[in-house]
């Protein structure tokens, strides 16, 4: 009876919520796919594709089901967020089909998802939970508030620029949830300092608690630097990991997510009252 008690208090301790009341968590999901979630908020970044091109993460049948099923830990998602319209980041039937399900999600993507979307049969039931973000490279950042969310989004450059994949849109997201956690989600985002430096005022306006950059940020030139100093994030976790992780980004002893279902907590650099 005692040594129950013990395992029950043991386990309260182990899964006590305090860091998650305090900042937020983020739960892996597949190649760049992150749910974040704070109080009542939960968000999920590129979380429905059908592509690992043999190299990348799926989202675990599971972790579908359970999105599907609403079914917790990943019940009641406010908005998904699309970097780009690639098979690997993004499916529009399953995305079609979570909508459809759940009315009260909102869908912020780039206009090539969006309109991949639409061509869609029953696309029009959903019309209302569709935010399409239209920008240029070299475009301001757009602002929007939308289900409690506080969204700036800007167009970061696919990695291969300038010479590849120039005509796919990829976005990066910066969101505050509803209780003040903000997180960065930089998509295929290419490491140049040169996308991220006019955008110095809107990195300024606002501290990101973490932010998740495609790991070959940690070991290109300018990816380090842009992590540290430009983008003023407390900390950064890599995404977009191969299966087989590479020995490179080993050594880079930065912290990255490989394995679904995985959770850590958010901005371990602030400050707790
Ligand atoms: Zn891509």
């Amino acid at each position: 009876m005692r040594t129950c008690t013990f395992f029950t208090l043991l386990l309260t301790v182990l899964t006590s919520p305090a860091h998650d009341e305090q900042t937020g968590s983020a739960t892996y999901l597949g190649n760049e796919a992150v749910m974040v979630h704070h109080g009542d908020s939960k968000i999920v970044f590129d979380s429905f594709f059908h592509n690992s091109f043999d190299i990348y993460q799926l989202v675990p049948d599971d972790i579908l089901a359970a999105l599907f099923a609403n079914k917790a830990p990943y019940d009641d998602i406010d908005a998904i967020f699309i970097s780009h319209a690639h098979g690997d980041h993004f499916a529009a039937d399953q995305v079609l089909k979570y909508l459809t399900q759940f009315p009260q999600t909102q869908l912020f993507a780039p206009k090539q998802a969006v309109d991949q979307l639409n061509a869609l049969p029953n696309a029009k039931a959903v019309s209302k939970q569709l935010n399409a973000i239209e920008l240029k490279y070299g475009d301001p950042a757009q602002s929007l508030n939308v289900a409690g969310l506080q969204i700036d989004v800007v167009r970061i450059p696919h990695a291969g620029w300038p010479t590849r994949r120039l005509d796919v849109s990829n976005l990066l997201f910066r969101v505050t949830l509803a209780e003040g956690t903000t997180v960065m989600h930089m998509g295929d985002a290419d490491p140049n300092d040169v996308h991220f430096k006019p955008y110095q005022d809107l990195w300024q306006a606002k501290v990101t608690d973490t932010a998740f950059p495609p790991y070959w940020f940690f070991n290109s030139t300018y990816g380090p630097g842009i992590l540290s100093q430009r983008i003023n994030a407390n900390e950064s976790v890599g995404v977009h990991v191969p299966k087989q992780v590479p020995e490179a980004l080993k050594q880079t002893g930065k912290p990255y997510f490989s394995k679904p279902g995985e959770t850590r907590g958010l901005g371990k650099l602030k400050e707790v009252e």
